[in-house]
């Protein structure tokens, strides 16, 4: 593995950003910046061993400050929403930025993703640290974060999150990957596999309901396999909803080892995805509200279903879903999740 790094730009507060390059020797070349902890580029071989970059995003630190939908972004304190941005923690209640209607989404205004990273070089990746001050966008403690990323042989990206805090606060970290593994085009004809016999639904502001429904005779049934395209526009209430699938799945097995979550394949190119994670669910989003008027990479507009994310994460709005896994972090303890992303052919 080697890294090399360049200079990205500078924010309008003054920090200098770098873009640090990850190649393995199978040709596979992950780049990701200090700012937001973006992943900007994921180069990896077709199965003729042509090379395309698989993840939107922009070619300069700029549009990443101005026109940016968490574009390959590390999202905290917490990944997706909470209802009104409120909740309770020990009888104290608390009021978050609200940045999605009337709810808290992907932590704030100036969330993990909008926040330059101190970066240190590891022999077999990068390492991004960030302090999030007390009751920074509404939350409690002074809590410290890392996130390492590693490139292995066998063409998987690793990221680790660990967290701490000085103060009991809740806390849920993903990165927001918009996968597009043709290179070009939408998403919907991808064949994926989602390890997930339930979901949680939600109502129109994609808040939880807090049922947890099984996925068997609807359209969310992906554990067998199907085509990302064919049932997304059915009448299903929960997809009419969220314009598309835009949805926490609740993954199989328990919460603590790395588990199969998903397995994404595109027929033209022949490649493939899988997604490992040791979090208990995962949000799978259609690129819905995509709708061409974000202009990325080599000036190409990214229309509606041009890239999905899979998210691994804690359930949406957990805070006030006490029946939800917890989200909870105390003083002593550590935060720790882990998701792969092992890109190869078929
Ligand atoms: C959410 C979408 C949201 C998107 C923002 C996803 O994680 O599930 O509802 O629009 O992030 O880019």
């Amino acid at each position: 593995m080697k890294i090399t790094s360049e200079q990205f730009g500078i924010t309008p507060a003054g920090d200098e950003v770098c873009l640090f390059s990850l190649t393995n020797n199978q040709g596979t070349e992950v780049k990701t910046t200090n700012y937001g902890g973006i992943i900007t580029a994921i180069n990896v071989p077709d199965r003729e061993g042509k090379i395309d970059d698989v993840v939107l995003g922009h070619d300069t630190l700029e549009r990443y400050l101005n026109r940016s939908r968490y574009f390959g972004a590390v999202v905290g304190r917490y990944a997706n929403r909470i209802a009104r941005g409120r909740f309770t923690l020990n009888g104290d209640s608390y009021s978050l930025a609200t940045n999605n209607g009337a709810n808290h989404l992907h932590g704030g205004l100036k969330g993990f993703d909008k926040v330059v990273w101190e970066v240190r070089e590891l022999s077999d990746g990068l390492q991004i640290t960030y302090l999030s001050k007390d009751r920074e966008e509404g939350y409690p403690g002074n809590v410290r974060v890392t996130v390492n990323y590693s490139l292995t042989q066998a063409n998987e990206l690793r990221i680790e999150y660990l967290a701490t805090t000085d103060k009991e606060t809740i806390i849920n970290l993903t990165n927001h990957s918009y996968f597009n593994l043709a290179g070009s085009g939408t998403i919907l004809g991808y064949e994926l596999m989602l390890n997930a016999d339930a979901f949680t639904p939600v109502d129109k502001g994609l808040i939880p309901t807090g049922e947890i429904r099984s996925v068997a005779n609807t359209p969310m049934d992906f554990t067998s396999g199907a085509v990302i395209g064919a049932r997304i526009g059915d009448s299903y209430e929960q997809l009419r909803l969220a314009g598309g699938y835009d949805h926490n799945f609740v993954l199989r097995a328990g919460t603590e080892q790395l588990k199969q979550a998903a397995t994404i394949y595109e027929p033209k190119s022949g490649r493939v995805m899988e997604v490992f994670t040791t979090q208990p669910g995962m949000q799978f989003y259609s690129g819905n509200f995509l709708d061409g008027s974000i202009v990325g990479k080599g000036g190409t507009a990214y229309i509606k279903h041009s890239g999905c994310c899979f998210e691994p994460q804690h359930y949406p709005d957990s805070p006030n879903h006490p029946d939800f896994p917890s989200t909870v972090l105390k003083p002593g303890e550590q935060f720790e999740q882990t998701t792969v992303f092992k890109f190869s052919v078929a």
